[in-house]
């Protein structure tokens, strides 16, 4: 048709003496843009000594928000926070539980970090509980799996004791709850949520090491001192005490109740469970200090000619900061947490990415939002509080991508994207790889149930299809071995350690691939007619039924 028009043309314009111009290029994101050496200029900035830890409310935390304002700003990304700025505030609540806390039965007293940790869903300076205690199995109730530890029990105002993790799967049915994989049903947060969800003023988890996978140590350790939350939204059920138990007072208060824990966990692990009230009340005063403190998340977005709907990428910019020095310290100790791989790396990629965005030659028909979150460390609390108020609904919102860390080892074969065998996600980036002669590799330990614990999992709560970039595991070439060595050096060594700096040897290579590949899949995702779905029988496929 071309060779037709233009020799008819030529009657009427020399132009067509030309050679046809060659076909546009396929649109899309510019992902030449992303390279080794504008990401490593970001890294080097975010995990300077400069940025003090970049831990949020302190001077490194607003130096990193207003740095990544600043960059969104050069790269012509709009401000994408609800009210029209680049920062949305996050309000975080700070509190201290005082070490005075008791839970008392009638003719014992467990103490305070030696049987029992706890902490409050509710800001109030002083909460006490009173009540009966309701023996609720796993404490799930789950609908789409026809399971309900809750049933015909009322837990208004009582004390719910509730055993960790997921009911093992039946010979009869090996895939209830995930099979070996671990479901939210499982995780010690929904617990929480649901026991509040069903009225109950306070919960007791059980600590068992072979459920929790850890001591009662890191219980200790983790949930005492200073804790973090977001405060309670309005008319949301919150919990007066939120506490874990370990299993050695669980069973003397379940004996006092006049039952034994053992017997009732095994009931509790078969079909058809149903609540026990034991015969003791507990009461427990808990005294906190607790205090508001905030910190942004910086958001952008680039419009797309469907800007009512979207595709969100996200990284977490927070880190632990700088800690305070200890009498053990030489004097040239390292206290600075530079967080480089976790995540300044990350949100270095999302940089990457919302440049070849604002810079591809066409728009994209969703709208792209790149979302630097804050207090991830803490709980994944500005994700959270991004899906509770986002600047466009999170039914409009086609799928979350997520970046934890980005490969600095070297090129892989494998790309690893949690929650993958979710959504219909999964082909569209399997497809994507192949296409780059890649594979799509699996979560390692689904078991740890790492997808619920980084930022794409607010999002994925809230119905959104999500993806998180997970560790590859087939690097390239002849020295694959020692690279993976290094991965894991690096998981046992410098993980959330002052020591994950960056270092001028890191090889972006194969990361730099990723983040292209990654533009790409969120192009593809924008201009898809269809909105990406969770699939059938999935537990997040219920939010947008
Ligand atoms: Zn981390």
């Amino acid at each position: 048709m071309r060779k037709l028009a233009c020799a008819f043309a030529v009657l009427i314009s020399a132009a067509c003496s030309q050679p046809a111009p060659p076909p546009a290029p396929p649109a899309g994101p510019a992902e030449d843009l992303i390279t080794t050496d504008s990401m490593t200029g970001h890294i080097k900035v975010l995990a300077s000594d400069e940025y003090e830890g970049r831990a949020p409310a302190t001077p490194g935390g607003e130096k990193t928000q207003n740095y990544l304002a600043e960059q969104l700003k050069a790269l012509g990304v709009e401000p994408g926070a609800p009210d029209g700025t680049y920062f949305q505030q996050v309000p975080i609540v700070e509190s201290v539980v005082d070490r005075s806390f008791v839970l008392s039965v009638p003719g014992n007293t467990y103490r305070y970090y030696n049987d029992v940790v706890a902490f409050s869903g509710v800001e109030r300076p002083r909460v006490q509980v009173q009540g009966e205690v309701v023996f609720v199995g796993h404490g799930i109730n789950a609908p789409e799996l026809k399971w309900n530890d809750y049933a015909g029990a009322n837990v208004r105002n009582k004390w719910v004791l509730i055993m960790v993790n997921d009911p093992p799967a039946p010979a009869d049915e090996p895939t209830l709850f995930g099979g070996n994989a671990l479901t939210y049903y499982g995780r010690w947060t929904y617990k929480f949520e649901e026991a509040a969800r069903q009225g109950a003023a306070g919960a007791l988890l059980i600590h068992t090491e072979e459920s929790a996978t850890y001591p009662w140590q890191v219980v200790q350790s983790s949930w005492s001192g200073t804790q973090y939350s977001l405060p309670p939204q309005a008319g949301e059920p919150a919990l007066g005490v939120k506490a874990w138990i370990t299993d050695t007072a669980a069973k003397d208060l379940v004996r006092r109740g006049g039952q034994n824990l053992d017997t009732l966990r095994a009931s509790a692990s078969k079909r058809g469970f149903k609540p026990v009230t034991l015969n003791v009340r507990a009461a427990a005063t808990l005294a906190q200090k607790a205090s508001r403190k905030t910190s942004a998340n910086v958001i952008g977005v680039v419009k797309g000619t469907n800007p009512a709907e979207a595709v969100l990428y996200s990284a977490h910019w927070d880190h632990f900061g700088t800690r305070a020095p200890l009498p053990t310290d030489k004097p040239d100790t390292d206290r600075i947490y530079n967080g480089a791989y976790d995540n300044a790396s990350g949100v270095a990629g999302v940089l990457e990415i919302a440049k070849a965005f604002a810079k591809a030659p066409q728009k994209p028909q969703r709208s792209i939002y790149f979302a630097f979150v804050t207090a991830e460390e803490s709980g994944l609390l500005g994700s959270s509080f991004l899906a509770a108020n986002p600047p466009i609904p999170m039914d409009k919102v086609a799928a979350n991508i997520n970046i934890d860390g980005v490969n600095y080892l070297g090129a892989t074969t494998d790309m690893v994207q949690l929650g993958s065998e979710r959504s219909t996600l999964g082909a569209t980036i399997d497809a994507l790889l192949k296409e780059r002669n890649r594979t799509l590799g699996s979560d390692q330990h689904p078991e740890r149930g790492y997808f619920f614990r980084s930022d794409h999992f607010p999002f994925a709560k809230a119905g959104v299809p999500a993806l998180s970039l997970s560790e590859p595991q087939q690097f390239t070439g002849a020295n694959a071995a020692a690279l993976k060595k290094k991965q894991e050096e690096y998981n046992g060594k410098d993980y959330h350690q002052p020591s994950d700096e960056f270092d001028p040897s890191w090889d972006f290579g194969g990361g730099v691939n990723d983040m292209r590949l990654l533009a790409q899949l969120g192009w593809r995702i924008a201009n898809q007619p269809q909105m990406p779905k969770y699939n059938e029988g999935d537990q997040f496929a219920q939010v947008r039924k």
